[in-house]
């Protein structure tokens, strides 16, 4: 069990009473009868729902967040706030939305502010970063948490002396991901594609374009542009398959070392096919063609997994 459906399944049993191994039996029926068509944690809040639990006045870990939650409250510190972007709300009056990225001891998540009021907190100072804040009636959306004029928004006293700040990929079959997760997926290379290349501009990382000969960027002009790879893989874990899109710095983790000899090039890109690793990576939708795809951060070998795992037994 991952760790997240873990602490769900353990909470269930907590406010109902029902042992942790009937609620796990209760969930794998709920998928059973649904051909798996919805996740782990899905049913777990199926079956939630049947108990007769909700976890509306419950404050939950960010940890426990799942997507579609309502109600949702919270205690987190706020660990970096987005400046304050206003736009035209549909009767043509002004709205402001800020995001405030926040961390407890077990994950960390961005909180969407809509309400004047809230923003307002952050405009007088009251909040700001490194308080601690107390949310309650949010709503998540995907992986967000966003507040409304219904939810509350408040400083909060608690301490906490470490928070989880760092990214947090949560182990995921292909089959149970959505969109902006982050994930962490074992799997198998089943097909890889031609590398294309294409050059940045060194101040600023965006794409140039080249121009008689000169690398331009729009924002430095003429410069000196470095170039830069991707490489498309399709990754198979049994449960689905999924596009990957790995970029320069992941493609050493896929074995790519030598991107200018053509002739080991081929050779990689063999070597590559049938290969099982961890990928962790971030769900996006392909604007192109409206399909998931998955945006590779860092590639693991299978072996290295296992020799934390006994490193940590
Ligand atoms: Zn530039």
């Amino acid at each position: 069990m991952d760790g997240n459906y873990e602490r769900i399944v353990k909470k269930i049993s907590k406010i109902s009473g029902v042992e942790v191994d009937e609620i796990e039996r209760r969930i794998e029926a709920k998928r059973a009868k649904l051909s798996g068509l919805i996740s782990k944690e899905g049913a777990a809040q199926v079956v939630a729902a049947e108990l007769g639990i909700s976890f509306d006045n419950e404050r939950l870990k960010i940890e426990e967040l799942l997507p579609g939650m309502r109600k949702v409250n919270l205690v987190a510190k706020v660990v970096r706030i987005s400046p304050i972007r206003t736009f035209k709300t549909k009767k043509g009056d002004e709205g402001k939305v800020v995001n405030l990225f926040v961390a407890d001891d077990t994950s960390n998540i961005k909180i969407v502010l809509w309400d004047t009021n809230h923003i307002g907190l952050i405009e007088n100072g009251k909040i700001s970063e490194n308080v601690s804040i107390e949310v309650s009636n949010g709503s998540m959306r995907d992986n967000e948490l966003h507040l409304g004029s219904f939810s509350e928004l408040k400083l909060s006293k608690e301490v906490f002396e470490e928070v989880k700040t760092g990214r947090v990929f949560s182990e995921k079959n292909i089959f149970d991901l959505k969109n902006s997760d982050y994930a962490k997926i074992r799997g198998f290379v089943v097909q890889s594609f031609e590398p294309r290349f294409f050059y940045v501009c060194p101040d600023c990382r965006k794409k140039v374009v080249q121009e008689n000969g000169n690398f331009v960027c729009t924002e430095h002009g003429n410069v000196a542009g470095e170039k830069r790879a991707l490489l498309n893989v399709i990754i198979d874990d049994g449960t689905e398959t999924i596009r990957a899109v790995a970029f320069h710095d992941a493609l050493p983790g896929l074995g790519f070392t030598d991107l200018e000899n053509v002739e080991e090039l081929i050779k990689q890109r063999e070597n590559l096919l049938g290969k099982e690793l961890l990928f962790y990576g971030n769900v996006r939708s392909n604007k192109l063609y409206n399909t998931p795809e998955f945006i590779v951060e860092k590639v693991e070998s299978v072996d290295l997994d296992n020799l934390i795992k006994e490193l940590e037994n």
